[in-house]
């Protein structure tokens, strides 16, 4: 192909009237055709040598300050076009930033502590830190090429000690304080992978997003988990502290932080119990409503439900549809929005307040997730009460 000599070469457009000032650049050969081989690679070359062309400002500088961060893409081997856009975007916006007279922040790295690394190493024979540092630099290389504004100085690569080992010092002061914990937990295994998945990482048909023949099972596996409930209370406060933030945002979170204060109740199974207990535990924050319940609803994968479907394969099949309705909604991103029902399990548990017999339900708007992952349903509520008075299952009421 052409080379930086094509200018020379190609025909002149002239000078087109343009002001003296300039008069020496135009007259210079410019070819006809934007040749973006011979020209970004020219600039590309200069804006290498001035290396703090991008650099921030040290942050005691009089300028105000803005910070752009994009998503740090997962070193995968090559730029995809997904990521041009995304990358573009933030490129873009930097630009405009500078151009405002800002002091712009915007760094660049790599997500690249990856268990996929681990597999790929497999695959191709190679030290998975090798085959992710040389996927790094090819990455690197093709976002000079697009001519992205990143301040190379601030880079960070999660794979490497010098950043990792903050997260494991994180670890340690939350080990310390008692605010990391082991239990059991259902998660995604992809049984080709070996690994882990995340909701979003899981098909829309159950299988691996690599391995689109492969089911994904549930396993239950021993998880670490942070106590992050015990700071409930100061994060609904904070949320009070957030002007200009949407009602519907703020209450979105609301609900996802859940109460910290309430009372933890036990409702006994009536009939045989399996080897999940006879007991569901309910957490709410409206003991004061308890006489009103009627009716219990369980998440799809609570303990209990195990039991109460060991037997009853007609359970079980709509029991797998639900759990199928609750992933297809987390993919989605909205599990707000799923349209609610479930199914009734024929099986009674018994209000401790009151001795009456509570109907058990299994509900596809109930998630595990969500601390007992359970909820029991009012039939006295206020006209003006909001949400769901009992708020059971928001709060881990298990605690670790
Ligand atoms: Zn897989």
């Amino acid at each position: 192909m052409s080379d930086s000599k094509t200018q020379q070469s190609s025909p002149t457009s002239g000078s087109l009237g343009s002001p003296a000032g300039i008069a020496n650049h135009s007259s210079a050969a410019r070819p006809d055709r934007y040749d973006p081989r011979a020209i970004e690679q020219k600039w590309q070359e200069r804006w290498a040598r001035s290396s703090d062309l991008y650099r921030a400002e040290p942050s005691t500088t009089s300028r105000k300050k803005y910070y752009v961060l994009e998503m740090l893409p997962y070193p995968s081997g090559a730029l995809h076009m997904g990521h041009v856009r995304n990358y573009a975007i933030g490129d873009a916006l930097a630009r405009y930033m500078w151009m405002q007279g800002y002091n712009v922040l915007h760094p660049m790295g790599w997500d690249s502590f990856g268990l996929p690394a681990e597999n790929a190493a497999i695959q191709n024979q190679t030290p998975p830190r090798e085959w992710t540092l040389r996927n790094i630099a090819a990455m690197k290389r093709q976002m000079n090429r697009m001519g992205f504004s990143y301040d190379w100085s601030k880079e960070v690569t999660t794979c490497l000690p010098e950043y990792y080992r903050w997260n494991q010092w994180f670890f340690l002061k939350f080990l310390e304080r008692g605010l990391a914990y082991r239990k059991n937990s259902k998660v995604n295994w992809c049984p080709k992978c070996a690994t882990v998945l995340a909701n979003e990482q899981v098909l829309p048909n159950g299988c691996c997003w690599r391995h689109e023949d492969t089911l994904v099972e549930q396993r239950e596996l021993e998880q670490w988990f942070l106590r992050i409930t015990d700071y409930a209370e100061e994060l609904l406060q904070g949320l009070d502290q957030l002007p200009g933030w949407p009602e519907k945002v703020r209450t979105m979170q609301r609900n996802w932080i859940g109460r910290s204060e309430g009372a933890l109740v036990d409702f006994k199974l009536a009939g045989a119990a399996g080897p999940a207990g006879d007991k569901i535990s309910v957490f709410t924050t409206r003991i004061d409503t308890i006489y009103g319940a009627t009716s219990i609803q369980l998440a799809p994968e609570h303990p209990i439900v195990t039991d109460l479907i060991a037997n009853n394969p007609a359970l079980l099949a709509k029991v797998e549809d639900l759990i199928a309705e609750q992933r297809r909604a987390k993919e989605s991103g909205d599990i707000g929005a799923i349209e609610k029902h479930g199914v009734f399990t024929e099986r009674f548990a018994t209000n401790p307040f009151n001795g009456e017999p509570i109907p058990i339900w299994i509900a596809n708007y109930v998630l595990l997730d969500y601390g007992t992952g359970l909820r029991v349903r009012q039939k006295v509520r206020s006209r003006h009460s909001r949400g769901d008075p009992a708020a059971a299952g928001k709060r881990s009421s298990t605690g670790g």
